[in-house]
């Protein structure tokens, strides 16, 4: 199956309708290039948003490129300047976190602080129903098998090519349309199609234990990686159906939904209201 009869598939199985309104969170990145290139292909309704994460050079190439396509797509870009809206770059507010709390790593906290703003910004805008990701093979079997080997394959388990088991009125659902492509046939794709793409990795991407994953992983076929997968497949179903629907509460700092009294951007930050 070539990358766009798999995206085609994985958009069945989750049940994406052409009435849903999707926000696709662009990085600047190939995946999430292409997840709104094939997205806007197919006839789905999207808009692009993206966060300027202040973190020079590279974020100002990042922004150029997402203009780019989201121009030559023709849709709608949002845009978020963290600096604006919280005061500083990622760098320092990840910075002022590591000081309070040591060992907690770059991307963890950056992915916590984006995820945040994403739904919250989403919820903002008229519409829409799914935030769509560029999440990859490698990122989710990369994801699994850190779960694995930490001892918690269960953290694993509302993951998916779409957001399981919360339904809520204040969660905007995620969805994954590469899910199950490998991260070389993105890359090949969006050679391919000329997409406006920034192929250098974040510079504060430096997790060793990541890395190291992710050095294995080079060294996995494709298709160890989707028996990777399938082997997650088969272990979600079994506790998605032992689990109820989970309610989520509010956070008692932001409001924002969380599974905890304080959701985890607000156990990291105090955040201005
Ligand atoms: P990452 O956590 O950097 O691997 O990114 C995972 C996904 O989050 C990407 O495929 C994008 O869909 C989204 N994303 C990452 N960075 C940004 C950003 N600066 N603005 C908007 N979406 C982003
Ligand atoms: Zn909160």
């Amino acid at each position: 199956m070539n990358i766009e009869q798999k995206a085609r598939q994985t958009l069945a199985k989750i049940k994406l309708s052409k009435k849903d309104k999707i926000l696709v969170a662009l990085s600047g990145g190939k995946d999430s290039s292409v997840v709104a290139y094939l997205l806007k292909k197919f006839g789905y309704n999207i808009k692009g948003f993206h966060i300027d994460l202040g973190m020079g050079g590279y974020s100002e190439r990042c922004l150029d490129s997402v203009k780019q396509l989201c121009k030559q797509l023709d849709i709608k870009l949002h845009l978020y300047d963290i600096k604006d809206e919280m005061g500083s770059s990622m760098c320092y507010i990840r910075a002022g976190i590591q000081h309070e709390k040591k060992g907690l790593k770059n991307c963890a906290i950056c992915g916590v602080i984006k995820k945040w703003i994403m739904n919250r910004e989403a919820r903002n805008i008229q519409g829409i129903s799914k935030i769509a990701t560029g999440h990859n093979l490698d990122d989710e079997a990369q994801t699994f098998l850190m779960n694995v080997l930490k001892g918690s394959p269960k953290l694993s388990a509302n993951s998916g090519a779409i957001t399981q088991n919360t339904k809520d009125k204040k969660f905007i659902m995620r969805i994954k349309p590469l899910f199950y492509v490998a991260e070389n046939d993105i890359r090949e794709y969006s050679k391919k199609m000329k997409l406006p793409v920034v192929y250098e990795h974040c510079p504060c991407a430096l997790d060793s234990y990541r890395i190291q994953i992710r050095q294995f992983m080079n060294t996995l076929t494709t298709k160890q990686k989707e028996n990777i997968m399938k082997n997650f497949d088969r272990l979600s179903e079994r506790i998605q159906r032992l689990k109820a629907i989970e309610k989520l509460n509010y956070c008692e700092v932001c409001g924002e939904p969380s599974r905890n009294k304080i959701c985890r951007m607000c156990q990291l930050v105090s955040i201005k209201r």
